[in-house]
């Protein structure tokens, strides 16, 4: 995702259209391996002030990774805002510059790093394939979105948490 920013160096101040399109693999997010099952489309316009790029834009794609209750494959549309600014690392750094701040050389700035960031803090901490997935039964493993299974009936017994649950429901209610 190489922006070549030839046209806002000579036009400083001129806000320059910019639009990529690119097919990414796959990635990890809170220790899941997720996919990017659409091309990633970034739509946005760049500036510079001085030596510094601003960029802004909108980045969309589908990231794929496994549900949180049935580890089934969930489909998640992602819709993420660009706003950063590219400060220029002329290799003779006089300032020390912010280590967290995105940097370009020459007359070539790469987005990867930031349209990555700004996609992946746009999902949820837990994927789910819908909201009311039933998730997997605890005792067989039997996927409940699909099928029912004999042991759902006996869980209250045996689940040492129910107790506890129950107790803390009775709490609420005083
Ligand atoms: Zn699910
Ligand atoms: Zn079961």
């Amino acid at each position: 995702m190489k922006l070549d920013i030839t046209r806002g160096i000579q036009n400083k101040g001129i806000e320059v259209a910019f639009e990529f399109q690119e097919d990414w693999a796959e990635d990890s997010w809170n220790g899941d391996v997720v996919r990017f099952c659409a091309p990633v489309t970034v739509t946005g316009t760049y500036m510079l002030t001085d030596e510094t790029v601003v960029i802004r834009g909108i980045a969309e794609t589908v990231i794929e990774g496994p549900c949180a209750r049935c580890l089934e494959s969930a489909h998640m549309p992602v819709h993420a805002k660009i706003a950063e600014a590219f400060v220029r690392d002329s290799g003779e750094t006089i300032l020390p510059l912010d280590e967290e701040q995105y940097r370009y050389q020459g007359h070539i700035l790469d987005l990867y790093e930031a349209v990555r960031t700004a996609l992946l803090l746009e999902l949820p901490t837990r994927f789910l394939c819908k909201e009311d997935c039933k998730g997997l039964c605890p005792v067989c493993g039997t996927n409940l979105n699909y099928n029912t299974c004999s042991c759902q009936k006996d869980l209250p017994r045996r689940n040492p948490f129910s107790a506890l649950a129950a107790m803390l429901n009775e709490d609420e209610e005083v």
